[in-house]
């Protein structure tokens, strides 16, 4: 590497290995900080050249990804990788504590190139990683993440191109078409080749791993991805024209107990299912407090989705909701939850 980003990279503690770091692969999330001195690439030589990018743990507690970069690297210790591999291991640091990023910390997938805050030190080693897959001329770029309701494992698309789609209908034919938030990492990698965030379902265990190997093995192996058009129903297309949160002062529960919104106990079980008009999420306490709907996607202003008569929380109109969570913290900290509607391949509500 160049003398000068090399000295670059080890003052924003980013590291470039050219083979597998002692101890990586059998490594846990929360413990990586012992062995790496930050977010590092570990950048792996193919029989194809342009390698499949990688990133993994842009979220600390989202382990996922990690666990399936470490079973694919198991599997070709002894054979050589079909394409070249470029491996971002991100927030190492948050996943020493468990947590998605740490208080003093940008967030790690709002930071790559089209951010809105481009100065921060995690910006500029954003930019950094960026720039070298660029030089590299990645084939396609993978992100992997975790959420916390029940949701199906779903694939996410910033562009409504064939090969986007195509590289997203890998993994899931529930895929979600977004713009917003800038400077997310599939955003940015959009730019240089096909690129998908997915989302896993829940961290720490279950099927998520299994199918991100199974992703990340397929993209290593094919030769290149798919550039016709898309047969509309080869895949479920979603985009979000709402987010819902609860005021940050109200109080909320999921037992039926006394609160400002008394949401339904089975609240996540409803992620992606297509509600209609009038069904209820749960009712509100007597002071009459409202849930906040923001326009989703860029949209200047939100539709009515909700009215409260009765005290019930009901649709107004027809909507499917995803990330819907009892996780009481994600609800604070991000959303109750996102309203979204069909879309088709050319980008129009359904
Ligand atoms: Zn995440």
């Amino acid at each position: 590497m160049n003398k000068i980003l090399e000295e670059i990279m080890t003052a924003l503690n980013c590291a470039v290995f050219e083979s597998i770091p002692d101890r990586f692969l059998d490594c846990p999330a929360e413990r990586l900080a012992e062995l790496l001195p930050g977010p590092c690439l570990i950048d792996l030589p193919g029989r194809e050249p342009r390698p499949l990018f990688v990133s993994v743990l842009l979220h600390g507690n989202e382990d996922t990804g990690l666990a399936a970069a470490q079973e694919v690297l198991r599997r070709h210790l002894s054979r050589e990788l079909h394409r070249s591999l470029l491996l971002f291991v991100g927030n190492v640091a948050a996943a020493a504590a468990n947590v998605r990023t740490l208080p003093a910390q940008a967030d790690y997938n709002r930071v790559w190139p089209g951010t809105p805050t481009p100065d921060t030190p995690e910006a500029h080693m954003a930019r950094w990683v960026f720039n070298y897959a660029a030089a590299k001329q990645a084939f396609a770029s993978i992100d992997i993440h975790n959420n916390t309701g029940l949701n199906p494992h779903y694939a996410c698309i910033t562009r409504l191109e064939p090969q986007f789609i195509a590289l997203a209908r890998l993994f899931s034919r529930t895929v979600v078409h977004f713009e917003r938030p800038l400077g997310v990492h599939a955003g940015a990698f959009g730019r240089l080749c096909p690129a998908i965030t997915v989302e896993c379902g829940k961290a720490g265990g279950g099927t998520g791993a299994t199918h991100a190997v199974e992703l990340i093995e397929a993209c290593l192996s094919m030769a290149q991805l798919p550039s016709h058009d898309v047969v509309p129903h080869d895949v479920d297309l979603f985009r979000t024209y709402a987010i819902v949160k609860v005021p940050v002062h109200a109080s909320f529960s999921f037992d039926g107990s006394p609160a400002d919104f008394r949401f339904r106990s089975d609240i996540d079980q409803l992620n992606f299912s297509e509600l209609g008009a009038g069904e209820s999420l749960g009712k509100i306490g007597d002071n009459g407090a409202r849930l906040m709907v923001l326009p989703g996607e860029g949209y200047d202003s939100a539709d009515v989705y909700f009215d409260y008569r009765d005290g019930d929380i009901r649709l107004t109109q027809d909507a499917i909701p995803a990330m819907l969570t009892l996780d009481s913290s994600a609800i604070r900290q991000d959303c109750l939850c996102y309203l979204m509607h069909r879309i088709g391949v050319d980008g129009g509500r359904l």
